[in-house]
């Protein structure tokens, strides 16, 4: 066997792993990038991007549904060929996925493709290699879960390591959970004309947490698709089909999309040698600041940590463990304001508290519906509920969830405005333009700001210092 001793070992090139390796490299050259494959990050080649060029298709498809209204004829004669749609699907995918593998194969031999597991803390098996390294980052990522039940028919269910790869899709499909992934796949689908129906075993759809927003949701998808709420799906496979049953509701399905969350991609790297100790979901103990195990050389970063499984947020993690994997001594850093957003229509989004996280504090809730909001009426997207939670005493705001137009972009006002400490009289003395959806998030910024107790811009405007003005008369 070759032995090989470097500063840094990273396991895993999705953005986590890659991130991890440009900081690492600002202050090493002696680094080894492993992964098994298939490359292209999950982001890229069956996540984000791939999943967001779908509902794009999808939603063009749908507006077909609202042109005659808007004097628009002849939009029943559109159809859809959904071979196409998939071969652009990956196309799109292949163009996203290219630009990593080039930069994996630009890495020479800092980069190798194979299985990582660890023989101890320093040292890792990879092919025929075992490389002792000073450090070493885990960002192996997660994959899809398929219950232990559905075995039997697992290479017949649909998740999102396969979903993109499909050529076509049946005419019923049953999709099983109603996080972010189900809501996406579910409502594409849907609006791609395939019956689906949706099953979730709790109440609220996604990350929401807020009942108002919540049930304002499930109006909305309820519009276009069945959703059986709080209940436990089970599945049996028939000859040529499948029974989808809830408590009281039989579906029989074609095609089963599974979307119940994702397991952490630790299994073949034989974590137990190292004697860590370990949380309920059997992830190495780290601290979140400086993505650290224990005092051990050993970190963490991405999915496979589980806290906020999210793009930016793996990409942050694996700089932040780049970071302090190079140096003697780790530093601590501030994560960012929570920031998810699901890319459904309209978009469901959560940002800085949850409603759940403020149960027990003094706040007060500023709310808009999208019904009767002028850009909103104008784009035919008039639905949706935005709440906006800010402080009693002060106005400072803390948090929000809505299902909005557009709310990708109201979300990242409010992340802004949240992580720099704002109040909602601060973002109402910020421009708004006319007629824009952030004019409806004013709307909520006012109702909040009405009921905080120490009010003051009654214009939301800052008033002029009096003497500033004389000088200038
Ligand atoms: C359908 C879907 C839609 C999504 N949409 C969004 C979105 O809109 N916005 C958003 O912010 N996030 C979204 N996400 C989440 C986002 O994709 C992830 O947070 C991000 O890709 C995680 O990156 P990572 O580096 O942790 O993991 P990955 O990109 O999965 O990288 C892990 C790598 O480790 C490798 N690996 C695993 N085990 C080993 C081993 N033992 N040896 C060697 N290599 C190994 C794997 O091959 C893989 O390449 C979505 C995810 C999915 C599934």
């Amino acid at each position: 066997m070759q032995e090989q001793s470097v500063d840094l070992v990273i396991i895993g090139a999705g953005t986590a792993g890659i991130s991890a390796f440009k900081e690492a490299s600002k202050v090493t050259k002696k680094i080894i990038l492993i992964d098994h494959g298939p490359l292209g990050t999950t982001c890229a080649r069956v996540g984000c991007m791939p999943s967001k060029t779908l509902l794009q298709v999808a939603d063009y498809f749908h507006d077909r549904t609202h042109f005659s209204d808007l004097g628009i004829e002849g939009a029943n004669q559109l159809q859809i060929n959904i071979p196409h749609v998939m071969e652009h699907v990956r196309n799109l995918r292949d163009y996203f996925t290219s630009g990593t593998i080039k930069y994996l194969e630009s890495l020479g031999e800092n980069f190798i493709q194979g299985n990582a597991e660890f023989i101890d803390q320093q040292t890792i098996q990879v092919n025929n290699k075992k490389i002792t390294s000073k450090a070493i980052i885990i960002a192996t990522g997660s994959s899809s879960i398929i219950p232990a039940e559905w075995s039997s028919f697992k290479d017949e269910v649909l998740i999102t390591e396969n979903f993109f790869e499909q050529t076509n899709f049946s005419q019923k499909i049953a999709v099983i959970g109603g996080g972010a992934v189900g809501i996406e796949l579910g409502q594409a689908l849907s609006r791609l004309g395939i019956e689906i129906e949706l099953f979730h075993s709790h109440e609220f759809i996604s990350a929401l947490t807020d009942p108002i927003v919540n049930a304002c949701a499930v109006k909305i998808f309820t519009q276009e698709f069945p959703l059986h709420l709080n209940t436990i799906a089970t599945v049996e496979k028939n000859k040529t089909d499948f029974t989808v049953k809830s408590a009281d509701h039989a579906f029989s399905a074609e095609q089963i999309v599974a979307a119940l969350g994702r397991h952490v991609n630790t299994e073949s790297l034989n974590l137990k040698k190292l004697n860590l100790k370990f949380d309920k979901s059997g992830i190495p103990l780290y601290d979140r600041t400086t993505m650290q195990i224990e005092k051990l050389p050993l970190y963490i970063a991405g999915d496979v940590g589980k806290f906020r499984p999210l793009l930016h947020e793996a990409a942050d993690e694996g700089r932040i463990a780049g970071y302090n994997a190079v140096r003697d001594k780790s530093s601590c850093f501030t994560r960012r304001t929570p920031l998810s957003i699901i890319f459904s229509q309209p978009n469901i989004a959560s940002v800085g508290q949850s409603f759940e996280d403020l149960q027990n504090s003094k706040i007060v809730i500023g709310e808009v519906s999208f019904e009767d909001q002028g850009r909103a009426r104008i784009l035919s997207q008039n639905q949706g509920i935005l709440r906006i939670y800010a402080d009693k005493q002060t106005g400072k705001l803390l948090g929000a969830e809505m299902i909005a137009p557009q709310g990708e972009h109201i979300a990242h006002l409010l992340a802004h405005g949240i992580q720099q400490n704002m109040t909602t009289f601060d973002m109402l003395r910020m421009p708004f333009y006319h007629p824009t959806i952030e004019e409806g998030m004013r709307t909520a910024l006012r109702h909040a700001a009405s009921q905080v107790k120490t009010r003051h811009d009654s214009l939301d405007l800052a008033m002029c210092d009096s003497e500033a003005i004389s000088n200038l008369c």
